[in-house]
């Protein structure tokens, strides 16, 4: 899942946008407050990082700007680690949590992981369709019971469509939500990795919806008529 990280130190900014990619997050990094603004208007992140300390226009002021707009992604602060006030007041601006620092990684991925996963209406840690579960935090996919291996583009796809199942995303959204800057995607890049998931979980578990998009068939309640 694609994330914005928004943090002007060089060093700390550098280290959080290599260690969240070793997390699987696909991550575009800003440095001030205004880049921040612009860029999550623009573009469709499923969460943000937000540092308080920015140049520009600081994130306190970055935030209300957002929820004043309308905008709902999860938002993440980064505070110092006595600034209670900052705490209390990022929350009562609209975000979603916060982590102090100093940063330990895997407490920003686990909460990351959590904002998103509530974001979207899911309540359970691990997803699951059709027999297929997905286990964000391990990155791990099964299919009844037995392990199914798939390359992190097919992996990122599919956790897109389980956290939003029965609804149908188009090619140019999966793409925006799947891509960070720089990484090239090859023009049938989402046909191709639709492909191989079909082979690999089902045919029926993702549904082309001709000149639409694709969706991840929900779950029939057991009993339900079909
Ligand atoms: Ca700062």
């Amino acid at each position: 899942m694609r994330v914005l990280l928004v943090e002007d130190d060089a060093l700390l900014g550098d280290g959080l946008r290599a260690g969240l990619r070793q997390l699987g997050f696909q991550v575009d990094w800003v440095r001030d407050g205004l880049a921040a603004e612009r860029e999550l208007r623009a573009e469709p992140y499923a969460a943000a990082v937000l540092d308080l300390g920015l140049p520009g226009k600081d994130g306190l002021e970055v935030l209300a700007g957002l929820r004043a707009g309308g905008l709902t992604l999860p938002v993440l602060v980064l505070t110092a680690r006595d600034a209670i006030p900052d705490r209390i007041r990022g929350l009562d601006l609209g975000a979603d949590d916060y982590v102090a620092k100093p940063i330990d990684l895997h407490e920003l991925g686990a909460r990351l992981r959590a904002l998103v996963r509530r974001a979207h209406g899911q309540t359970q840690e691990r997803l699951s369709a059709q027999g297929v579960l997905l286990d964000p935090a391990a990155r791990s996919v099964s299919r009844d019971g037995a392990p199914v291996m798939l390359s992190t583009r097919e992996f990122d796809l599919l956790q897109l469509l389980m956290l939003q199942p029965g609804r149908v995303l188009s090619r140019e959204q999966l793409e925006q939500q799947l891509y960070a800057w720089g990484q090239e995607v090859e023009s049938n890049a989402i046909e191709v990795h639709v492909h191989h998931l079909r082979k690999k979980l089902g045919a029926e578990l993702i549904q082309t919806m001709r000149g639409v998009g694709y969706v991840l068939m929900k779950d029939v309640p057991s009993g339900a008529p079909r």
